[in-house]
Parts: C-alpha cells; sequence; structure tokens
C-alpha cells in the first residue's frame, strides 16, 4: 500500500476576477476546514493568474491549502517581457509551479527540453515543478501513447534524482483536458504505471503523479483507486468550489 499523500491541485488557467476569486478562496477555506478531521483528506493547491497570486496568499494564508503559479520562466531574470521568474513566485509565497502544460506546449512552443530547464529552475529557486505530460488524440491513435510519455520526461529525469525527488508529475491526456472526455481508469493507469516504471529508474519511485484531463467529483473516486493514480490537476472543475472540494474529498 502506497504512502503517497493524495494531492488535487486547481489549474484555474486565465480564469477569473478579483470578485470571483474571493468567493471561490473563501468558500474552499470553509469547505477545507470541515474536511480538516478526516485524516485521509488529500492535501489540496490552486495555481492562480500571476495577477492574482497576492490575493490568494493573502486569502490562504492560514489555511492548508496550498498555491502556486501557472508557468515560470527558465531565466533568473532580464529581457524576457512578458515572463515571471521563480524568485518572483516565491516572494508570493509560492509551494508549486506548473510546467509543460499542454496549453503552453501547443500555443508556446515549449518543447521538453524548455518544460525540462523551467523545471530545473523552480527547484533551485525552492518551489516544487508540476511537470505536465500527455499524448494527442492522434498519438493515441497511432498507439505512441507510452514513446511520447517517455520522450516528454527524457530530459526531465536527466535532471538527477535529487532533482527528481521535488517534483510532482501530471498525466494529461492532451484529448482529455477541457473536453469532457476522461481517460478510464484503466487507461490512465496504464500510462501512470509506466510513468512509475521510469521514476523507478531515475531512483526517485515515491514521486506522486497527477492524473489530469476532465477530472470531476463524480469520476475523481475511481480513478484514485488506481494503484499508481496519487491525485489530480484539474481545470474547469476547480473554479467551483464544492467541485473542487468533492474531488479531494473522493
Ligand atoms: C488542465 O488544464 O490541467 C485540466 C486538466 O483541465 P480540465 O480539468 O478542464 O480538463
Amino acid at each position: 500500500m502506497s504512502v503517497r499523500r493524495r494531492l488535487v491541485i486547481g489549474n484555474w488557467k486565465m480564469n477569473g476576477s478579483k470578485a470571483e476569486n474571493q468567493q471561490l478562496l473563501s468558500d474552499l477555506v470553509k469547505l477545507q476546514n470541515a474536511a480538516a478531521a478526516n485524516e485521509a483528506a488529500a492535501e489540496l493547491a490552486v495555481c492562480a493568474p500571476f495577477p492574482y497570486l497576492q490575493q490568494v496568499a493573502d486569502t490562504l494564508k492560514d489555511s492548508a491549502i496550498g498555491w502556486g503559479g501557472q508557468d515560470a520562466s527558465e531565466h533568473a531574470k532580464g529581457a524576457y517581457t512578458g515572463e515571471v521568474s521563480v524568485a518572483m513566485l516565491a516572494e508570493f509565497g509560492c509551494a508549486w509551479v506548473i510546467v509543460g502544460h499542454s496549453e503552453r506546449r501547443a500555443y508556446h512552443g515549449e518543447t521538453s527540453d524548455v518544460v525540462a530547464r523551467k523545471a530545473a529552475a523552480a527547484i533551485a529557486g525552492g518551489i516544487a515543478p508540476v511537470v505536465c505530460i500527455g499524448e494527442t488524440q492522434a498519438e493515441r491513435e497511432a498507439g505512441n501513447t507510452l514513446r511520447v510519455i517517455s520522450s516528454q520526461l527524457e530530459p526531465v529525469l536527466a535532471l538527477g534524482a535529487e532533482a527528481v525527488s521535488k517534483m510532482v508529475l501530471a498525466y494529461e491526456p492532451v484529448w482529455a483536458i477541457g473536453t469532457g472526455l476522461t481517460a478510464s481508469p484503466e487507461q490512465a493507469q496504464e500510462v501512470h504505471a509506466h510513468i512509475r516504471s521510469l521514476l523507478v529508474q531515475a531512483g526517485a519511485p515515491e514521486q506522486r503523479v497527477l492524473y489530469g484531463g476532465s477530472v470531476k467529483a463524480a469520476n475523481a473516486a475511481s480513478l484514485f483507486a488506481k494503484e499508481d493514480i496519487d491525485g489530480a490537476l484539474v481545470g474547469g472543475a476547480s473554479l467551483v468550489a464544492t467541485d473542487f472540494q468533492g474531488i479531494a474529498n473522493a
């Protein structure tokens, strides 16, 4: 039986406003306080748009809910217009940063090498990267899922066991993100078991591997029942406090 504590991270993406965030965060804190008595409760975090990190930090600072950014630069500082460094995120108390989300890979051309450098920068700056990987529909249909996962992870795992031991991985099949299609628990477990075998080879067998892709309160329990699924990275459902807490309680 695994001792890995479940982790549920919300990815707000480019959603929210000061007013909406305040409501969502206060509701989350109330729900989290109510769930706190449950020793098996999942660890929770939210990854918000950069301009709202101060609001998130102020609202969550006395709660058990962590927070983070949705991306960070691989560079420490300098002429990188529009980018945000790991040190800046750290100033806002971020414990987490998502790197390599499929939307960053698809719309901003991020390669797995860039993602690995971002993960390394996060670790150097004391923030845990949540490294996202996942295949497209076409790659799955061509029977290439596990090859794609291996190749996306190669430069990340090459950072070495010490670095990998500070990461969380998130398997997010691109075809399941925001589409309402979820990988079946069996499909997800097959990939998670593969990722686990790569983590074993990398010398960090107990790192948490989250599943992401249309996770809801209704399907979370069957996913979490699988041996190598240690929690979820949640997009849409993280914008509704009861849905997000429902996943955490699953
Ligand atoms: C995500 O963007 O990381 C995600 C999993 O989105 P959704 O839950 O909306 O599919």
